[in-house]
């Protein structure tokens, strides 16, 4: 993440703007366990991750100094334009990264030892339950994750709805 400031003329009048630049590992390369005792969870951040922040600092800065951006004059005050060697960028992604807000696959579908779920999103081995929600996701989506969940939802109440001679009344 980096995070810059700097004036623009908007119709007339000077203005100051602030630009982040951010940048997300959205695609999983690995798993942790979380420890949901009490306290916060505390979860090593994994060597690709803290690569991806020294690259992701390195684009940005390119991004800052770019020509069509002078005649706004950035000034970078996150992580600063004195960081520049790999171990302190890493040290500052470390202290700016956080995690975002789309936690997800916790609740396997599928028929494996592992899967907690069956198709029809009914929890194995307890009648009349069913997981209907992001933690049956496989993976976590490149976008958002609110409107996968409105599907999953869908699929969830149609299920629900399905004549089911079988089932307890
Ligand atoms: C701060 C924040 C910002 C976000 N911004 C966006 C965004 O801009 N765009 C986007 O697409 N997505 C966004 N998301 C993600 C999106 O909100 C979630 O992916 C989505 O709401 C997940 O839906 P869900 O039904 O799986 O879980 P939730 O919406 O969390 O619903 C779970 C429900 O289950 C209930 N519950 C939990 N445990 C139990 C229990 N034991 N018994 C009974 N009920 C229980 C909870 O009270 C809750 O009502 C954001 C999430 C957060 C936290």
């Amino acid at each position: 993440m980096l995070q810059m400031a700097g004036r623009m003329d908007v119709l007339g009048t000077e203005t100051a703007f602030e630009v982040l630049a951010r940048a997300n590992a959205l695609a999983a390369q690995g798993r942790s366990i979380i420890n949901l005792g009490i306290g916060q969870p505390d979860f090593p951040t994994p060597d690709h991750i803290v690569e991806a922040g020294i690259k992701a600092n390195k684009t940005a800065d390119q991004l800052k100094k770019a020509k069509a951006l002078a005649k706004y004059e950035p000034e970078e005050y996150r992580p600063g334009s004195s960081i520049q060697d790999d171990l302190s960028l890493a040290k500052a992604a470390g202290e700016l990264g956080t995690t975002i807000f789309h936690p997800v696959g916790t609740c396997k579908m599928g028929s494996d030892p592992l899967a907690v779920v069956d198709d029809e999103l009914r929890v194995h081995g307890i009648g009349r339950l069913r997981v209907i929600d992001a933690s049956i996701f496989p993976r976590i989506t490149s976008g958002n994750t609110n409107a996968p969940t409105y599907v999953i939802a869908e699929k969830g109440a149609r299920a629900i709805l399905k004549p089911n001679p079988a089932a307890p009344i």
